[in-house]
């Protein structure tokens, strides 16, 4: 286990990765901070007329730059400290894939599979109304998002709770993101953390130094992955690894873990745990003895896509992969990152490699406040003079191509291709400036260290340009 909770497990990384730069102790200091936090009690009817006493948080970690921005989870985990380390890392994660929002967190300390959809309806829209109450939610104050435990179904809870206590804020969609398309949510909201994380890792696989050092191939092909996690971001990450060649030879959930030497296919696994209730028994597959042996598999990358903390001391000293890809929030404590450090293996940190999924937010916050549908202006253009060249060129060469060439090179951006390539954008861009800052400091121990000096120069900036330390 760990020695240091959470939000001091952050602390401890932010400390180390401070002695690299430049700036003023206090201001260290300030950034480090959870500026306001929000601990509420509130009381819900349960469908067989019991009232239960909801325990609930939002804490804005930092207003450097607004709104706030943070995921609201579900979990029996949920305590204060949680949360504002959860906070903490939207803070350095936005900083770093340069996405211009504060970092906040929420939770509600429930489990959600012990409750109705109507329960967890009403707790929901407490808590949104408790919120607003509070102004700590709104497009320019702070915009939640799905997490551990929520997704789509509670992001619209919440827009429609929020839409009706402030009739007639023409920005109101954008209080929330997450939501379904058709409650003014983006596309491509859904699979961007997991399609983040593959962009992230695929980047630093194309790096020929990092490889060689780690004695791996250039590229995903071929690499022998693990997933711990079937939810939102682990099944997404394990179908944009395996589209791309890789073989994923275990998943884990918290009912057990399961071993296929030639590949598991994630999504005929997810519909078996859909029968079944469990992944165990999935035809072909081995099951595992324990959940957390999967973590201890030979493997060329290991991807964390469930909680904090689930490698730590004890079970560090065990793990054979040769790249750690953090797709959770903290799943490493600081005792597990300096046996990795010390190994020589390679850890890809959670605060810039899960950034896809507030990435995306940001674009669906963007869509929300222009009111108009990414690529509703020019697609209908781009494939015209597209349509135009092509014919040009036929007529130029006597020859003709293909219709279903033809349709893909005339195809106009449809929202969904933008929101890939900016997200593919964002993730290369910032696997290549942490890298950079990596390789100019020898002393720079780690991945993380480096991505957090990049979060830490990013945020010092800003409250240099506010001026507010005159
Ligand atoms: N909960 C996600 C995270 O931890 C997404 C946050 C967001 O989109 O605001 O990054």
């Amino acid at each position: 286990m760990s020695n240091y909770s959470f939000f001091e497990s952050v602390e401890k990384s932010f400390n180390k990765a401070a002695q690299f730069t430049k700036w003023d102790k206090g201001l260290l200091e300030q950034i480090k901070a959870c500026n306001s936090i929000y601990s509420m009690k509130f009381p819900v009817r349960m469908d067989d007329g019991r009232i239960e006493v909801i325990e609930a948080y939002r804490v804005q970690h930092s207003q450097h730059k607004s709104p706030c921005k943070g995921g609201i989870r579900f979990s029996m985990g949920v305590n204060q400290d949680e949360v504002m380390a959860l906070a903490s890392l939207m803070t350095y994660k936005c900083a770093i894939v340069n996405v211009p929002f504060g970092g906040a967190k929420g939770g509600i300390k429930i489990d959600p599979k012990k409750y109705s959809a109507y329960e967890l309806e009403k707790i929901t829209r407490r808590y949104t109304s408790e919120l607003t109450k509070k102004n700590f939610i709104g497009p320019g104050i702070d915009v939640p998002a799905p997490d551990y435990g929520t997704g789509e179904r509670e992001m619209s809870w919440i827009v429609d709770t929020y839409s009706s206590l402030r009739p007639g804020e023409i920005d109101a969609a954008g209080c929330v993101t997450g939501k379904p398309v058709s409650q003014g949510g983006v596309h491509g909201r859904k699979e961007a953390t997991g399609l983040g994380v593959y962009f992230g890792v695929r980047e630093v696989c194309s790096m020929k130094n990092l490889m060689d050092k780690l004695g791996l191939s250039l590229g995903i092909s071929g690499k022998k992955v693990v997933v711990q996690g079937l939810g939102n971001v682990g099944y997404h990450s394990a179908k944009f690894f395996r589209e791309n060649g890789a073989i994923l030879v275990s998943i884990a959930e918290y009912e057990g873990a399961i071993y296929k030497a030639d590949g598991i296919n994630e999504e005929e696994l997810f519909q078996h745990r859909k029968a079944t209730g469990s992944i165990l028994n999935f035809p072909g597959a081995t099951n595992l003895a324990k959940s957390s042996d999967a973590l201890e598999l030979e493997c060329d990358i290991l991807i964390p896509a469930a909680l904090e903390n689930v490698i730590n001391g004890d079970n560090a000293p065990n793990v054979k992969a040769k790249i750690i890809a953090e797709a959770a929030n903290g799943p490493l404590t600081p005792e597990a990152d300096e046996i990795f450090t010390k190994k020589g293996v390679l850890v890809v940190p959670d605060m810039y490699l899960n950034a896809g999924g507030v990435t995306v937010s940001y674009f669906e916050w963007l869509k929300n406040l222009s009111h108009v549908r990414y690529g509703r202006m020019e697609k209908r253009f781009t494939e015209n003079v597209h349509s135009k060249i092509v014919s040009q060129m036929e007529t130029l060469t006597g020859k003709t191509i293909s219709e279903s060439d033809r349709q893909s090179i005339a195809h106009g951006a449809d929202e969904v291709d933008l929101v890939h390539s900016g997200l593919e954008e964002t993730m290369i861009d910032a696997t290549r400036e942490i890298v950079e800052i990596w390789d100019s400091n020898p002393a720079i121990p780690d991945m993380r260290t480096a991505a957090y000096v990049s979060a830490i120069n990013k945020v010092a900036r800003t409250y240099n340009e506010l001026g507010i330390f005159p």
